[in-house]
């Protein structure tokens, strides 16, 4: 994970780099493959650069999404929020309920998908395993 790369595809997108985004950035970044809160992430922002309001940092967490560099799930009503490894590439997930790790699935369920919605438009679909991983066994 390469801060410079995602900082690129943000000004690729349109906007700017500014030290609370990449600051946001680099926290996921030491979260390594880690599912976290918009809360930890708003804690890590007032620890380090003052404070921020929360919805400046869903703002951002949802522009980062938008331009396709972090996924969203939910657990127990909470949004979590994971930096993808790779801009733009489509990836499925287990994720720890435990730790909030996750390991990417290579595989994408619609390539096995039958034929079942042959005049349907499809146009996004989720799929997530959920479990513990070893560590947390
Ligand atoms: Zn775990
Ligand atoms: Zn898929």
């Amino acid at each position: 994970m390469n801060l410079e790369l995602y900082l690129d595809h943000i000004k690729d997108n349109g906007y700017r780099c500014t030290p609370q985004r990449s600051n946001i950035l680099s926290y996921f970044i030491g979260q390594k493959n880690r599912f976290v809160t918009a809360k930890s992430v708003t804690d890590h922002l007032r620890n380090t650069m003052g404070y921020v309001s929360f919805d400046t940092v869903y703002r951002n967490l949802y522009l980062f999404k938008d331009i396709g560099i972090m996924d969203l799930t939910s657990q127990g009503g909470e949004n979590l929020f994971h930096l993808k490894n790779e801009i733009n590439t489509h990836e499925h997930k287990f994720i720890c309920t435990e730790c909030g790790n996750t390991t990417e699935l290579n595989l994408c369920p619609m390539e096995i998908m039958d034929t079942s919605l042959n005049d349907y438009l499809i146009y996004d679909h989720k799929f997530e395993v959920y479990g513990f991983c070893p560590s947390c066994l």
